[in-house]
């Protein structure tokens, strides 16, 4: 069994948080440390560890963190000018919080990443 991290006690509303969204499969709060104007992570409610242990099973929840992820960047009104989304998996990419989580950031020029 994978242990617990503080996303579980978010999405039970043990620990504060500035929840904005939360229905049967996931949970989406603002970042407590905000890399951007608009940073919130999208969070499946049944603990995940990273991407490696994704399943079949998972696949609507990780579904429905890409739908919340548009209608929160809707509602920040960064959808237009656009945002990024990330999943941090593992040491290489510096994932601190075992619990998958997406990373939706927008609300200035974000730069290039990718070439
Ligand atoms: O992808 P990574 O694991 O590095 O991201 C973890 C994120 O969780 C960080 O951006 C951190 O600020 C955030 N965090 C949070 N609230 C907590 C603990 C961590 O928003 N209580």
């Amino acid at each position: 069994m994978a242990e617990e991290t503080i996303f579980s006690k978010i999405i039970r509303r043990e620990i504060p948080a500035d929840i904005l969204f939360q229905d049967d499969l996931v949970t989406a709060f603002r970042d407590i440390s905000a890399q951007a104007p608009s940073h919130i992570l999208i969070i499946p409610n049944h603990l995940i560890p990273s991407v490696n242990e994704v399943k079949a099973s998972d696949e609507k929840a990780l579904g429905r963190m890409v739908t919340v992820a548009a209608k929160l960047a809707a509602e920040e009104g960064i959808a237009e000018d656009g945002y990024r989304l990330i999943m941090n998996c593992n040491k290489h990419a510096g994932q601190e919080v075992f619990h998958i989580h997406m990373h939706l950031l927008g609300g200035e020029p974000l730069g290039r990443m990718l070439n």
